[in-house]
């Protein structure tokens, strides 16, 4: 069995579908009561693999919120995420995502150190970030998106925002290496990581986000935020790819231009319909095909039996392992969610 563990993207959203969730007296709770709120399961799901597999899995709904990490309530944050995780063990689930904040919670505030949870021993390696899946579903998007806009990769200038993270590192990797994109622009806030990845890529040009934005034909956000940056688009390029891979979304504009092409990254959708309710709540275009590609992956670990931590540590993403859950996720029906025009 597969276990995902989801958290919602603000309190206002926990709030308004709290009774979708089956708990219908946290909607008038303010964030003093979801810090103490335990974890849930809240669905059951059934997925149909394309050469006929069945696996069956569960959805455990930590009551992390992002405002935990603004209001810097740290204890209940990493509370959450090791509750759920117990959570998961207890109920024998082989192979769990830790979706969203949750494996960044954990690596942040070193939950590794935290091996116990009551009565329950943390098997770490019962858990994955899903970020190796994430990173090359968000390369393919890039790849299959921008030569239909009419962007040439080979000449184009890709900016990272987050390049430093898990998942930009590896999307950088990928871009040198596999796509040989024209440009790199690296940006994120530390330095020293910028320019040890720099170093680590041979290439790449670090840059704040105002100075980037400009001179980008396609843009990846893969940063941590909590909450979305505004951005114009006075300051794009136009034509121009924008693929928002956070979780909550890093661009809290709705941007609306007709050359500026927004495309939520990190997103698959399945080809057959998938048995669950938890993507409807969290407002999936079609929630019974498209879902996180972090999700996803305890989906193909699952199939494949893999009961391993497949992602995780920090930056340690290869091209290889990008290809080997690549070809298990084309072999079983996932494809990288695109724009239709
Ligand atoms: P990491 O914590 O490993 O990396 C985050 C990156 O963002 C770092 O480079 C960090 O560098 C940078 N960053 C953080 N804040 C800012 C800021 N204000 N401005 C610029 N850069 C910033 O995160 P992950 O790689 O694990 O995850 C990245 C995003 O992807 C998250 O939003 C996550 O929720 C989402 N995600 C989506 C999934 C999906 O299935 N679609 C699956 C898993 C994650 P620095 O701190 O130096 O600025």
């Amino acid at each position: 069995m597969f276990g995902l563990i989801g958290h919602l993207t603000s309190l206002e959203h926990a709030q308004a579908v709290a009774e979708h969730l089956g708990y219908p007296e946290y909607a008038d709770q303010g964030l003093d009561f979801w810090c103490s709120a335990p974890p849930q399961i809240v669905d059951d799901i059934t997925v149909t693999s394309i050469t006929g597999q069945v696996i069956e899995g569960k959805y455990v709904e930590s009551c992390f919120l992002p405002e935990m990490l603004a209001a810097r309530r740290i204890k209940a944050a990493t509370r959450k995420v090791v509750n759920a995780m117990a959570h998961a063990q207890k109920h024998g689930i082989n192979i769990t995502a830790l979706g969203g904040f949750s494996s960044i919670i954990f690596e942040n505030f070193k939950l590794e150190n935290i091996k116990q949870v009551r009565n329950i021993k943390l098997e770490f390696e019962r858990f994955t970030t899903g970020n190796t899946h994430t990173a090359y579903v968000i390369c393919r998007q890039v790849e299959q998106m921008a030569p239909k806009l009419g962007i040439d990769l080979a000449q184009a200038t890709v900016a990272v925002c987050g390049a430093t993270g898990d998942i930009g590192s590896a999307v950088c990797r990928w871009l040198d290496r596999r796509t040989d994109v024209g440009e790199l622009l690296l940006i994120a806030r530390d330095r020293d990581r910028l320019q040890n990845l720099q170093t680590e890529l041979g290439r790449g040009k670090i840059m704040g986000l105002e100075e980037a934005m400009p001179l980008a034909d396609v843009i990846v956000w893969v940063a941590s935020m909590p909450k979305g940056v505004e951005i114009s688009t006075d300051n794009l390029k136009k034509p121009s790819l924008i693929i928002d891979g956070g979780y909550p979304k890093n661009m809290a504009t709705q941007i609306q231009h007709p050359e500026v092409h927004v495309l939520e990254g990190g997103i698959v959708e399945h080809s057959l319909d998938i048995d669950w309710k938890i993507m409807k709540i969290v407002n999936m275009q079609v929630p019974a095909r498209q879902l996180f590609a972090c999700f996803a992956e305890s989906m193909l670990l699952e199939f494949e039996k893999l009961y391993t931590n497949f992602s995780w540590g920090r930056n340690q993403i290869t091209i290889e392992k990008m290809d080997q859950i690549g070809q298990v996720s084309v072999k079983h029906g996932f494809k990288p969610l695109l724009l239709s025009i």
